[in-house]
C-alpha cells in the first residue's frame, strides 16, 4: 500500500504519517456545541473525520477515535466574550438547560448514523469531567494563570511559541479576539468563569476561583489526554479551530507537561462549507440542516457524497445543485451496482487490483476521495472483470468512502419530500395502472394517468436509462 500522507496544520505542509502506537491510532475530534442542531457545515467536519478513521482502518491501523460533546463554556464568540451559548439557548427556548443538551447530543448522533459515520470509541460530556477540569486548572494556576475579577485566564506568554498553529504574531489579533480588560495580553484567554454577581445560569459549580463553568478550551486538553493520553496521534476539528480553540488547548497542554508538546502529533482541519445564501451560521437564525435536505427529497449520503466529490481541505460551496448533482452520482452507483448483482456469472480477464491501488493512492495523498470517486465508476464499468468480482472490489471503496453501496437500494434514496401531495405506494399503484392500459392499447388512459400523476408533481420517466422509472419534483 501506498504510504499515507496527511497535512499537518502545525507545519502547514504535507508529512508521512508515522503512528506513535501502530497497534492504536488514537484521534481526538472537537465535538459539537448542543444548543442546537447542527447545520450541514458542522457535518462535514465529521465525515472528514470519519473519512480519516476509514482510510486508517483499511491500511490496517487499529483506531481509537473521540468525539466530545461541547454542553458548556462555549460564548457566542469563540474567544471570551458574549453570552454561553447553552445558557442563552436554554434562556431563549424556557427549556431546562440539561434537556435541550440531551436532546441536541441525540439530534447529533442521529446525524451521524445517516451519514453512516462509524461511532467513536466515546462521545465524553464536558459537564462530565468540571472535576478534572478544576485539577487541571489547579495544576497550571499557579505558573501560567492569573485572576481577574471574571474568572482565571490564562497567560499566554508562559508557553513556548503560542500561536504557532494560528501563525498570528501578537499584532495580528486585534479585532480576532475580544478586548477584556485587566488581560495580560490580548491572546489570553479565561479557564475559568466566574459567574457574575446576581447572574442566573443553570449550570455552575464550585471552584477555587469562585462559582461558575470552564472556559471552553480547557474540556478537549482534559478529555483528549484522559481518554487518549498526553500525547496521541491526530486531533481534528474545522478550520476555525486552527486559530483560537486549538492554539489555546495547545497553550493549556504545554502548561501542563511543562514542555513544547502540544499533545498530538498532526492538527488536521476540514476547510468549510459555504453557502452564498448565508444559511451555514447557527447563530444567524435559518440554517440547513440535515433534515432539511432530507425534507427536500435528499438521501443523506447523497450530502456525503458531495463532500467527497471535494478534497476536505479546499473550501466546497453548498447548492442545491451540487447536491443534486450528487444525490444524481450516487443513483447511478446504486443502480450500477444492483445491474452487477443481476447479472450471470462471467469469467475474469481483467485485474481489480489497479483499481484498489488507484484507490490506495488517492487517499493515502491526504484524503482526496474526490480523486477515488473517478476510480470507482472505472471499476464497476470494467467488464472484463466478472460481476461478482467487481463487487468484491467494491467492498475496498465502501470501506474507505462509506457510501454503503453493498446495501443501499434504489428505493431507500426514494426519499419523499415533505411537501409532496402523494406517496410511493398510490405511485406505483398508479403506474401499473398505467402498464395495463398500455399493454391494452389504451393510450388515452395511459396519458390520462401520466397527466394525473404530473398534477401531483410526479414525473413518469419512460426509458430512463437508470432504470429510475418515476420521481417526484421538488
Ligand atoms: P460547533 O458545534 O460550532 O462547535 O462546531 C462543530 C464543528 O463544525 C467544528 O469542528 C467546527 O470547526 C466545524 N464547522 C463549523 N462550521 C463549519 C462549516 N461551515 N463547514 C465545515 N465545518 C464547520
Ligand atoms: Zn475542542
Amino acid at each position: 500500500m501506498t504510504p499515507l500522507t496527511l497535512y499537518n496544520s502545525l507545519t502547514r505542509s504535507l508529512e508521512p504519517f508515522r503512528p506513535i502506537d501502530p497497534a492504536n491510532v488514537r484521534i481526538y475530534s472537537c465535538g459539537p456545541t448542543v444548543y442546537n442542531y447542527a447545520h450541514v457545515g458542522n457535518l462535514r467536519a465529521y465525515v472528514f473525520t470519519d473519512t480519516l478513521g476509514r482510510v486508517l482502518r483499511w491500511k490496517g491501523y487499529p483506531l481509537t477515535h473521540i468525539i466530545n460533546i461541547t454542553d458548556v463554556g462555549h460564548l457566542t464568540s469563540d474567544a471570551d466574550l458574549g453570552d454561553d451559548k447553552m445558557e442563552a439557548a436554554a434562556r431563549a427556548s424556557g427549556h431546562d438547560i440539561w434537556r435541550i443538551a440531551a436532546h441536541y447530543t441525540a439530534a447529533f448522533k442521529q446525524n451521524l448514523k445517516d451519514l453512516h459515520i462509524g461511532d467513536p470509541a466515546a462521545f465524553p460530556l464536558a459537564t462530565d469531567h468540571i472535576a478534572e477540569m478544576i485539577a487541571f486548572a489547579e495544576t497550571i494556576a499557579e505558573r501560567h494563570c492569573y485572576q481577574l475579577a471574571d474568572g482565571l485566564y490564562f497567560d499566554t506568554a508562559t508557553v513556548p511559541d503560542y500561536g504557532r498553529l494560528a501563525r498570528t504574531g501578537s499584532d495580528d489579533v486585534e479585532g480576532r479576539i475580544d478586548p477584556v480588560a485587566g488581560k495580560r495580553h490580548p491572546q489570553d484567554f479565561a479557564i475559568w468563569r466566574t459567574s457574575a454577581p446576581g447572574e442566573n445560569r443553570q449550570m455552575e459549580w464550585d471552584s477555587p476561583w469562585g462559582r461558575g463553568a470552564p472556559g471552553w478550551h480547557l474540556e478537549c486538553s482534559v478529555m483528549s489526554r484522559k481518554y487518549l493520553g498526553a500525547s496521541f496521534d491526530i486531533h481534528t476539528g474545522g478550520i476555525d479551530h486552527r486559530e483560537i480553540h486549538h492554539p489555546n488547548e495547545i497553550a493549556q497542554n504545554q502548561a501542563y507537561c511543562d514542555c513544547a508538546d502540544t499533545g498530538a502529533t498532526f492538527w488536521m482541519h476540514n476547510n468549510f462549507l459555504v453557502d452564498r445564501a448565508g444559511k451555514m451560521s447557527k447563530s444567524a437564525g435559518e440554517f440547513l440542516t440535515l433534515q432539511a435536505l432530507v425534507d427536500r427529497g435528499f438521501h443523506p449520503l447523497a450530502y456525503r457524497l458531495m463532500c467527497l466529490q471535494a478534497q476536505y481541505r479546499s473550501e466546497l460551496e453548498f447548492s442545491w445543485d451540487n447536491l443534486s448533482a450528487a444525490s444524481t452520482r450516487l443513483k447511478r452507483l446504486v443502480h450500477a451496482v444492483a445491474a452487477l448483482r443481476d447479472r450471470p456469472a462471467a469469467p475474469t480477464t481483467g485485474a481489480t487490483a489497479p483499481y484498489r491501488a488507484q484507490l490506495d493512492e488517492a487517499v493515502a495523498d491526504d484524503l482526496n476521495t474526490a480523486r477515488a470517486l473517478p476510480a470507482l465508476d472505472a471499476l464497476l464499468a470494467d467488464k472484463r472483470i466478472s460481476p461478482a468480482d467487481r463487487l468484491a472490489a467494491l467492498a475496498d471503496f465502501d470501506a474507505v468512502l462509506g457510501l454503503d453501496l453493498l446495501t443501499l437500494r434504489r428505493e431507500d434514496l426514494r426519499v419523499r419530500p415533505v411537501s409532496a401531495a402523494i406517496d410511493a405506494a398510490t405511485v406505483e399503484d398508479r403506474l401499473a395502472a398505467r402498464r395495463e392500459a398500455r399493454a391494452a392499447k389504451d393510450f388515452a388512459r395511459s396519458d390520462a394517468i401520466r397527466d394525473e400523476l404530473a398534477a401531483m408533481g410526479v414525473e413518469v420517466m419512460d426509458g430512463d436509462p437508470l432504470g429510475w422509472d418515476w420521481r417526484i419534483d421538488t
